[in-house]
């Protein structure tokens, strides 16, 4: 199946779709990381997107479509997208392009979405994710599986997340409509427990 997450910044999107990937075996596309992972090898892209990622703002949509067009094209068995289409030229583009079984909307009041965000740390050596408010470390600071230091995301700060959540009403929330018109489209209540949200999530994998 070809699946979509969408969500204001903290709704748990990549949660939900790193444990529906695990599920049924579908590779979860994340799109803010593969941008990330280019920032880390300083490539030209990642040097491009760094500028409007740490403020806050969308990569503008033809480096997107530069680094994400491959991934999609390979992926042949089915896909779980978390962080695209972000535009709506990027939903046109996939529309156009591929066949979308189910669109999930995890849906977060804003106050609860910026308290979970300020709460996300991630460690500076593996990369292991945490949230100090339902998934602490052991230690403070201090990684639980490589002893590695725990930081803060720079576009985690407060001034960007208030940007990133202005972009997610201004833009991205202009993508439902076309996401409802072209496939099944499932508002998902995401201020309850990660897992009653993974069950809902799979009872409409199932439907
Ligand atoms: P995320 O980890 O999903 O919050 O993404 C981090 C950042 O990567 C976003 O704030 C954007 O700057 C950039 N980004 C991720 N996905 C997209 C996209 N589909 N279009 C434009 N920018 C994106």
């Amino acid at each position: 199946m070809n699946v979509i997450f969408l969500g204001v910044q903290g709704s748990g999107k990549g949660t939900q779709a790193k444990l529906l990937s695990r599920k049924y075996g579908w590779p979860h596309i994340n799109v803010g990381e593969k941008f990330r992972e280019h920032i880390k090898k300083e490539t030209k892209l990642g040097k491009t997107a760094a500028e409007y990622i740490h403020k806050g703002e969308l990569v503008p949509d033809k480096y997107v479509f530069k680094m994400i067009e491959p991934t999609l094209l390979e992926a042949n068995q089915g896909f779980i997208l978390d962080g695209f289409p972000r535009t709506e030229k990027q939903a046109e583009y996939l529309l156009d392009e591929f066949d979308i079984d189910v669109s999930f909307y995890l849906n977060l009041p804003e106050k609860v979405a910026i308290t979970r965000i300020q709460a996300r740390r991630h460690c500076n050596r593996c990369h292991k994710d945490y949230n100090l408010l339902f998934n602490p470390p052991k230690e403070y600071g201090i990684c639980d599986a490589c002893g590695g230091k725990l930081v803060q995301r720079k576009d985690d700060k407060k001034d960007a997340i208030e940007k990133r959540i202005q972009e997610f009403h201004k833009t991205t929330k202009k993508v439902i409509p076309l996401l409802k018109k072209a496939c099944r489209f499932v508002d998902i209540d995401a201020d309850r427990t990660l897992e009653e949200i993974h069950q809902d999530i799979i009872a409409e994998i199932e439907k």
